[in-house]
């Protein structure tokens, strides 16, 4: 941003004058020596710093002198802002920002650059900010921020320099974020870009290899990882790790076949690993693993010895040295390596589970018990219920046992809490000693010497509250509404200090995170130990106890564990955390008279220490390189931080879970307006912020309650409306006004309509042709840059908890004449009315239903492709993770591909063995109805699953007129603003197939198919028929409720565009959404208004067919529009191209409604402003611009990088332009692989003269 950079220069021209005026005054008032003054030369050289040199100034070497400026420039800020008492131009703030940033004094450029977002009410305008935002919030791994941060700044200025750099961290963010589909798109961008940022290719490469693993495809992740490996040059380091994933790949996974054949693949790649990286204790602990798996036992402790000589010592590698140990039947040293294990880590649940099987083995149940106990209660076990029973098992038998032959039993091994003070080995204690310092140091050995960032220690402790001070907390809060002002401003001051806490937890987290990836894969004991005690159910509670997710700390957006398919499963179970990692406290009552803390502090260190452990994180990437393929001995610091402060661990496990915890974060940090729209609908806190969040009108809501007590009956036909307004009276449907344009923040896109936007074309063009001169017209000014789209807040006031689920508008069809009667159409298209069922249309049209029976499909196109989507049949109405343990929003299915004839037979078979199940189930009933006790246990269960799979054949492809010349044909009979085809809808003027959209789908179902949640591709309307035999169940959620599943979206790490989420009912409820719920029978039309939120199940066997309607309203066009520019905002592709449709649309329509008419003339200026611009500057600058013209049925143009539509100038690489296959890039694409676009030819498809005449030609029409 060019404005940006010359704005501050003149600020620090400015300043420079001030302050020196101020600091002569300062000389002779104090007589102070140094001046604080800036020479021109200083700055001129600040005037082009901003956050876009971050990561490029080398401070720590030739970039001594520019960090000793920016010293001084800050200070100077500073001491004027002091001076004037805060009141100066808010650029100065944001300029502050940046040399904070610069210097990577990240809290104070936070708080710089809060006080530009307060003061700058465009501040979206620059992107600088922005960037610099994103930096800070990159920094404190507040990822959802950071994510929004740097999505503006590619929104407001798509060819942005440091638009590879943002692409990098998108991509890191939402790799740790699992959003693996947008993760893998902007690697991929960053990839292209011929840029410098702060990673090589080849480390974009790595993550995108990293990535492939991280999901679980392997063959693609080996086959990247080996592609990488051909580079040229490769850095060491990238070589190390590469060799180091690709070898502990083979260990793991099924690639090539059994344990021997996968040693011999994984260990030479480990061992090829530590020739490029002799240091590194992960590769060193692989191997052992490798070499522990196939029994060359002496092999493997010399790995692991050499693992912890790298200093590198952790729970996981003294518990694999206890495996180890154990297998060699030297119990005692078991005993001790596990002991090392658990007081390294005192959460480590996998190490106390080999602990108690050790026990269970030499027959001390009771120590068993208390080490079962204790993993039970790590978060990172994941397997409590099976443990439960084992512990439960154990207790039992000693009941059993009279307790003579306990007590007078000799033991094998010490008791545990004998084994605890049991002075350890030499070797141990002095590798503890290390780990220790490394701590208290905040190093981390794995990434050298590249962390660069320090928080001073002092500012840390600060932050550190007492297990006192929290407990007043506590009380203050609980008596928020009594307290006298003292108190009051105790409270904030102790309720900041609580956030900033929590802010390092945070930073923690996000940190911890990328660990838990690698440490699914490299839990110490998949492979299983060889002894004999306990059972295989138990067997398999010890492997899959390793995950550490870290979600104790609960912040809001990443706080799961990526990496394992299952891990965002179990990553939610709200456990009783807090108490892990204490032990003994309670239950062992030690009976020596010392106190084990002080053994627990010594590992934990005092919470100074733990939060000493912070400050070293940095905000340079290859922080994130290191951690992403990081193992599990780096220290876990999130729980060592709260290991021996039960309190402050309850307190952050209550806590952050309520309103306390996110609330007052936000209120610290909520400088980004989507927060304040997200958190808070009265209260604006800053004006820039009163805008976006301004209060809908009352009557919408006002409106809206209304709208389900409403019944209208219209007089002169059959038509029997149940629910819903509007129908038979067309006046009362057009008076009211859109609710569209008052209440949403995004209503930016398209201006208000007051304004006149209609001058003519040529006014538009001879003001773009003089950018430059002065009195532009009113139309340039509204086409300046469009605020980033946000989603609305939640409507406000919030509904009353019984207005939650209103019922369906709904209308009952007799005859065909009630089909047709106009008013239906508008009834449907009623923004009130977010659904509409239309019972009974296919008796009344008389619509051979049949002709969609799977039975008719079989016999038409037997061999037709089905897409198939295997997925969990869930009860009733909720989303279970796959263990039946909590309810979720994640609904991942896997994708197949077969035929109809194939499906067919699968839903025959599925309905004949439903039957067969439901007889065995009557005579199962009819034996065991006096058995009361046992059904009444299985429904008391909590627990659900395990779960059926079953299969949906899903978007199967109805758009070929020969092969469903029928099926198509009796779909004619519709009435016209239903039809797939008609003049009067809008997918009928794009002039090419968009499939699924202008043309037909099925689907094919059994009970529980599951059509996730969802609004239709470019909201717009859907029509859906139920063919039968069974009823499908729908649930609807108003289009102006989609901001508030988008914040529970992004909250459960789901992406709400591109993820599949089936919405919790609950959640909803609590949250004041309205969720309208029906079933639809054989033969109801089902009509999804414009962005109507909505997701459907199928209660017994059926089909159904669809395909989307776009009705020529301005409220289908404006919500086209706005999610057109919401998708570009989040990098998804519009399939609806809003560009070209717009202009078909002034060719082809006339438009009689004002509303509609203004936006679209609107878009069509700002289209022809865009292209006009292009144009002279292509030219301007030497390019030439070749006309190509364009076919008749030319489908419209997509950029094949970036997915965003092209119009009219298309950038054609050259190669492609020989060979006529004409790869399309938009102009910033085109621009990042060849900067002054020497590869690329610029084909033009429509003469500018032609499209002002369109323009000029499109005037609105009366009726
Ligand atoms: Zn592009």
């Amino acid at each position: 941003m060019k404005s940006c950079g010359v704005s501050l220069t003149t600020a620090a021209v400015a300043f420079g004058d001030e302050a020196k005026k101020m600091a002569a005054g300062k000389a002779s008032r104090e007589g102070e020596e140094e001046p604080l003054s800036l020479t021109v030369e200083e700055r001129e050289a600040l005037g082009d710093m901003d956050s876009r040199l971050f990561g490029f100034v080398r401070l720590h070497e030739d970039g001594a002198r520019t960090k000793t400026l920016l010293g001084k420039a800050v200070r100077c800020y500073e001491s004027l802002i002091l001076k004037a008492e805060g009141k100066v131009e808010s650029d100065f703030f944001c300029q502050l920002g940046h040399f904070n940033l610069l210097l990577e004094d990240y809290s104070k450029a936070l708080s710089a650059y809060q006080r530009y977002y307060s003061l700058q009410a465009d501040y979206w305008k620059n992107a600088a900010f922005l960037y610099g935002l994103g930096l800070v919030y990159f920094y404190y791994n507040a990822f959802h921020w950071a994510i929004k941060a740097f999505q503006d700044v590619l929104y407001v200025d798509p060819s942005f320099c440091r638009a590879k750099e943002i692409h990098l961290r998108l991509g890191l963010m939402f790799k740790v974020n699992t959003d693996y589909k947008s993760s893998l798109k902007h690697f991929q961008l960053a990839l292209i870009d011929c840029n410098p940022c702060t990673l090589s290719s080849a480390e974009i490469q790595f993550h995108i290899a990293h990535l492939y693993e991280t999901q679980r495809k392997y063959h693609s992740a080996k086959e990247a990882y080996e592609q990488l490996l051909q580079t040229e040059n490769l850095p060491a380091q990238v070589k190390a790790t590469v060799l180091q994933q690709l070898g502990w790949m083979h260990h793991n996974m099924d690639l090539v076949g059994d344990k021997a054949t996968k040693e011999s693949y994984a260990i030479p790649y480990l061992q090829k690993s530590l020739e490029a990286d002799p240091n590194s204790g992960q590769s060193w602990y692989f191997l052992g693993r490798c070499y522990s798996s196939i029994g060359k036992v002496q092999d493997a402790f010399v790995s692991y010895r050499q693992s912890i000589d790298k200093s590198e010592a952790s729970a996981d590698t003294w518990c694999s040295i206890g495996v180890l140990y154990q297998q060699q039947n030297q119990p005692m040293d078991a005993l001790q390596a596990y002991i090392c294990a658990v007081q390294l880590d005192h959460g480590h649940a996998a190490a106390w589970m080999d602990l108690g099987t050790l026990y269970e083995s030499c027959n001390q149940p009771q120590d068993a018990i208390k080490c079962y106990l204790n993993a039970a209660r790590s978060k990172r076990c994941s397997n409590t219920s099976t443990l439960a029973a084992r512990i439960k098992f154990l207790q039992a038998q000693l009941c059993n046992l009279p307790q003579s032959s306990l007590q007078n039993k000799t033991k094998l091994l010490p008791s545990i809490e004998e084994a605890w003070s049991l002075p350890i080995p030499a070797e141990l204690t002095s590798r503890q000693g290390a780990m220790n310092t490394a701590q208290q140091n905040g190093s981390d050995n794995w990434n050298g010497g590249q962390s660069l960032s320090h928080h001073p220690v002092q500012q840390v402790y600060s932050l550190c509250l007492t297990p006192q001070k929290l407990q007043h907390l506590e009380q203050l809060r609980a008596n928020r509404d009594n307290l006298n002002p003292a108190q009051k401003h105790q409270l904030e001051q102790l309720e900041s200090q609580f956030v900033l806490m929590q802010q390092m937890r945070h930073k923690e987290v996000a940190q911890g995170l990328h660990k838990s990836q690698s440490s699914c894969l490299s839990g110490p004991n998949e492979e299983q130990p060889l002894f004999s005690t306990g059972s295989a159910q138990y067997h398999q509670a010890t492997s899959t106890g390793i995950k550490k997710s870290n979600e104790h700390l609960t912040l809001p957006s990443n706080s799961v564990p990526q990496g394992d398919a299952d891990s965002h499963l179990s990553s939610h179970t709200a456990t009783s955390g807090g108490q892990q990692g204490i032990m003994f406290t309670k239950e062992s009552k030690p009976s020596k008279n010392r106190s084990l803390v002080p053994e627990t502090s010594r590992h934990t260190g005092d919470p100074s220490n733990g939060c000493a452990d912070v400050k070293g994180l940095s905000n340079h990437v290859h922080q994130l390189i290191a951690d992403a393929v990081s193992s599990p001995n780096h220290g876990d610091s999130p729980n060592l931080l709260i290991a021996d402060n039960p309190q402050l661990s309850a307190l952050l496990i209550g806590k952050a879970n309520g309103n306390v915890g996110t609330g007052t974060c936000d209120k610290v940090n909520n400088i980004h307006p989507a927060v304040h729209t997200k958190t808070d609908h009265s209260v604006a806190s800053s004006p820039s912020s009163a805008i976006s969040t301004a209060t809908p009108s009352p009557k919408s809501t006002e409106q809206r309650s209304i709208n389900s007590v409403t019944s209208l009956n219209s007089p002169h036909s059959g038509l029997h409306t149940v629910n819903g307004e509007g129908l038979g009276n067309s006046q009362s449907s057009t008076k009211v006004d859109l609710p569209l344009v008052s209440h949403r923040s995004t209503s930016q896109i398209i201006p208000s309509m007051s304004v006149s936007i209609c001058p003519s074309s040529t006014e538009v063009l001879k003001a773009c042709r003089n950018p430059g001169k002065n009195g532009l017209s009113n139309s340039c000014i509204l086409l300046d840059k469009c605020p980033p789209p946000r989603p609305p807040t939640s409507p406000y006031p919030p509904l009353p908890k019984d207005k939650l689920n209103p019922p369906t508008p709904s209308i009952y069809l007799e005859n065909k004449r009630d089909a047709f009667f106009p008013p239906l159409h508008q009834f449907c298209t009623n923004p009130k009315n977010p659904v509409t069922v239309i019972r009974g249309l296919a008796g009344a049209l008389k619509l051979d239903l049949g002709l969609f029976s799977t039975k008719t499909l079989v016999e038409a196109n037997n061999e037709h492709i089905v897409e198939v989507r295997t997925q969990l049949l869930q009860p009733a109405d909720e989303n279970w993770d796959p263990t039946g343990t909590k309810k979720i929003w994640r609904c991942e299915s896997n994708r197949s591909h077969t035929t109809i004839a194939k499906y067919a037979q699968y839903q025959a078979s599925s309905f004949q063995e439903s039957l067969r199940e439901e007889n065995e189930k009557r005579t199962q009933h009819k034996d065991h109805s006096d058995n009361e006790s046992t059904s009444s246990e299985n429904s008391g269960r909590r627990r659900k699953g395990p779960f059926k799979t079953i299969k949906f054949g899903t978007n199967i492809d109805l758009s070929d007129n020969k092969k469903w010349k029928l099926q198509l044909h009796e779909l004619t009979k519709l009435p016209a603003f239903a039809r797939v085809v008609s003049a009067g809808n809008l997918l009928s003027h794009v002039g090419h197939t968009i499939l699924g959209m202008n043309t037909v789908q099925l689907y094919m179902k059994v009970p529980g198919s599951r059509t996730p949640g969802h609004q239709e591709n470019n909201n717009f309307c859907s029509v859906n028929i139920n063919i039968g035999p069974g009823d499908c169940e729908w649930f609807v959620v108003p289009e102006d409720y989609w901001g508030v599943l988008n914040d529970f979206c992004e909250k459960n790490n789901l992406n709400f565009l591109m993820s599949s989420w089936w919405p919790n009912l609950e959640d909803l409820y609590e949250a004041n959404v309205p969720v309208y719920r029906f079933i639809q029978r054989p033969g109801d039309l089902v009509w999804i208004n414009a962005g109507t939120v909505h997701w459907v199940q199928a209660v017994g066997w059926c089909n159904n067919i669809a395909w989307n309607v776009g009705p020529l309203t301005a409220c289908q066009y404006k919500l086209a529009v706005e999610r057109y520019e919401w998708n570009k905002l989040k990098s998804v592709k519009s399939p609806v191209p809003m560009v070209h449709l717009s202009w078909n649309m002034a060719r082809n329509i006339k438009v009689s409604d004002p509303k509609l008419f203004e936006m679209i003339k609107y878009c069509l200026l700002k289209i022809l402003k865009q292209c006009q611009t292009l144009r002279e500057a292509l030219v301007a600058a030497g390019k030439e611009v070749i006309w190509h013209g364009r076919t008749n049925d030319e489908p419209a143009h997509y950029c094949s990088i970036c997915e965003v539509e092209v119009f009219n100038l298309l950038f054609v690489t050259n190669e492609s332009n020989t060979q006529k296959t004409y790869i399309v890039h938009c102009q910033d694409c085109a621009r990042k692989t060849s900067r002054s676009l020497e590869n690329f030819v610029v084909l033009e498809q429509y003469k500018i003269e032609d499209l002002i005449q369109v323009y000029d030609q499109f005037t609105l029409v009366s009726d």
